[in-house]
């Protein structure tokens, strides 16, 4: 990329780390912003900056949030003795976009991927069981589908059945290898009700 300019390449490279981004977005992204109004760049910067330093995780359920606790952790109209076990704060807001989910959520970062040597300590179950302590009635595991997913989830109703807490996984409406953040809210909805005890 010799023919653009050092900072051009710079914000290229750079975009190009991002999840989804290719080298062919990231120079088409970057011809874009440098087209646009120094304020208009200048606000988006300020925005990855801002989210950067003021986003923490809930200090309960690990989603991403701007204060100790989440909205949904604070929030004493929910039924916090049903807690749904998600990968990722994106599943988390899949779910919540339903509206019928009630319970609280517990965001594992992660599933377990031997694979990409991605182990039980790696993801928060440890923080999972800690949170057991408090009265909880069920633990529904709503990992993605996947290979990752199901792992997990046989993982987790083996640390938790033991402790007597009932364990139930989503159902299987949810196709195998889809992505619980890209389905529909009713399809969402439907593996919650169908929901099986493992
Ligand atoms: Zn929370």
């Amino acid at each position: 990329m010799d023919y653009y300019s050092n900072e051009i390449s710079h914000l290229v490279e750079e975009l190009s780390s991002l999840p989804g981004i290719g080298p062919k977005s990231a120079a088409r992204l970057t011809f874009h912003l440098i087209r646009q109004p120094k304020e208009d760049v200048k606000r988006l910067a300020d925005a990855l900056i801002e989210a950067r330093e003021h986003v923490q995780y809930c200090k309960k359920c690990y989603t991403v949030t701007d204060r100790e606790l989440c909205p949904i952790c604070r929030n004493e109209g929910r039924n916090h003795r049903v807690v749904m076990v998600v990968e990722n704060p994106r599943d988390l807001a899949a779910y919540e976009k339903t509206g019928k989910f009630e319970g609280v959520y517990h965001v594992l970062g992660g599933a377990i991927s031997p694979m990409l040597g991605i182990g039980p300590e790696d993801i928060r179950l440890k923080e999972l069981v800690q949170r057991l302590e408090d009265e909880v009635d069920e633990v529904i595991v709503a990992t993605n589908p996947s290979l990752e997913g199901e792992t997990t989830a046989l993982y987790i109703s083996k640390l938790i059945k033991p402790i007597g807490i009932k364990v139930t996984r989503i159902a299987s409406g949810v196709p195998v290898g889809g992505d619980i953040e890209n389905i529909d809210e009713v399809t969402l909805l439907k593996a919650l009700e169908g929901r099986v005890e493992i």
